[in-house]
C-alpha cells in the first residue's frame, strides 16, 4: 500500500496533477498485468527529434513521406538508404530517460511476481531495450534489424555505433556522399532495408495480434505520449477499456482518448511515470 504522504511534489507540478498520481496509483496498486502503450512523445522527452523536425541540412528538400515509401527505396535506394542511416544514427545518440529505466524495473519486478508488464510502442528506437525492458510488440517495426527489400530474407546487418563527425553533419547536397545499401547475402540481387513500416505498408500482423492479447488481458493499462489519433494503434485503449482494463492516459496535452480514459494526467512521460511505479 502506498501512502500519498510518500508523494512529493515535483517543481511545476500542479496539485490536479497530484491529485491525479494519487488516484493512479490507487488504480495500480493491486494490478497483476499491466500494459503500457507508447508513442512519440514517450522517445521526443529523450531527444528524438519527430520525423518532421528531422528534415535539416539535404532532407529539408524532402517530407517523410516522400523517402519513407517503398517506391522511394525502388527509385532511390541511395537516398532512402543514407537518409535512414541518418534517422538510425540520430536516435542511438540519445539515452533512454526516467521513465524507459522505471519501465524496466517496474516489468522485473512484476515478472518475478507472476504479473506481467507488457510495452506496445509507436516507437521504432529501441529506447526501451536500452532502458532495460523487453518490448511486446514494435507496431511500427524497429530501426535497427533489417531485412531484404525483395527476397524478405532477414539479415545480419548491424549499425555501428555513431560518430560525433556522423552526427554533427548537417547533410547538404553537395556534400553529403550517399551511402548504397548493402546487398542481400541470400539473393544476392536485392538490397537490405530496416525493418520500420513505411508510409502505405501494413503494420507487421503478429505485432498486432500480441497488442490486442495483451490489451485484453491487462487489469490496467497506461497510454503514454501519444497523440491517440493515428489508427490502428488507437484502437487498442479502447479495446482494453472493453475488456475491462482501467485505462490511465498520461500526455502533456490532452487527445481524442482523454475523456474515455478512466482517468488523464496532464504531464510528461520522464516526469510522471517514475511516480507512478509503487
Ligand atoms: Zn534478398
Amino acid at each position: 500500500m502506498v501512502e500519498p504522504s510518500e508523494l512529493s511534489y515535483s517543481v511545476g507540478m500542479s496539485n490536479t496533477t497530484y491529485v491525479a498520481i494519487r488516484e493512479a496509483r490507487g488504480i495500480i496498486q493491486d494490478a497483476q498485468r499491466i500494459v503500457v502503450l507508447t508513442g512519440a512523445g514517450m522517445s521526443a522527452e529523450s531527444g528524438v527529434p519527430t520525423f518532421r523536425d528531422a528534415q535539416t541540412g539535404l532532407w529539408e528538400k524532402y517530407s517523410p513521406e516522400e523517402l519513407a515509401t517503398p517506391e522511394a527505396m525502388y527509385n532511390r535506394p541511395d537516398l532512402v538508404w543514407s537518409w535512414m542511416l541518418h534517422q538510425a544514427r540520430v536516435m542511438r545518440s540519445v539515452e533512454p530517460h526516467d521513465g524507459h529505466k522505471v519501465l524496466g524495473r517496474w516489468q522485473r519486478e512484476l515478472v518475478s511476481n507472476g504479473g506481467a508488464l507488457d510495452i506496445v510502442t509507436q516507437n521504432i528506437d529501441d529506447l526501451h531495450e536500452r532502458g532495460g525492458s523487453d518490448v511486446l510488440a514494435h507496431l511500427h517495426g524497429t530501426t535497427f534489424t533489417f531485412r531484404c527489400f525483395d527476397c524478405d530474407a532477414p539479415s545480419d546487418y548491424e549499425l555501428d555505433d555513431p560518430t560525433d563527425e556522423q552526427l554533427q553533419a548537417t547533410p547538404a547536397l553537395d556534400q553529403l556522399m550517399l551511402e548504397d545499401p548493402p546487398a542481400c547475402p541470400a539473393c544476392s540481387y536485392g538490397f537490405i532495408r530496416p525493418d520500420i513500416v513505411m508510409f502505405g505498408e501494413l503494420l507487421p500482423q503478429q505485432a498486432m495480434d500480441n497488442a490486442l492479447d495483451a490489451v485484453r488481458a491487462a487489469d490496467v493499462a497506461i497510454v503514454v505520449g501519444t497523440s491517440n489519433i493515428v489508427q490502428p494503434a488507437a484502437t487498442l485503449p479502447l479495446a482494453a477499456s472493453a475488456a475491462g482494463a482501467q485505462v490511465i492516459e498520461i500526455n502533456p496535452n490532452q487527445t481524442p482518448l482523454s475523456q474515455d480514459a478512466d482517468l488523464y494526467i496532464s504531464g510528461t512521460a520522464r516526469n510522471i511515470l517514475p511516480e507512478l511505479h509503487p
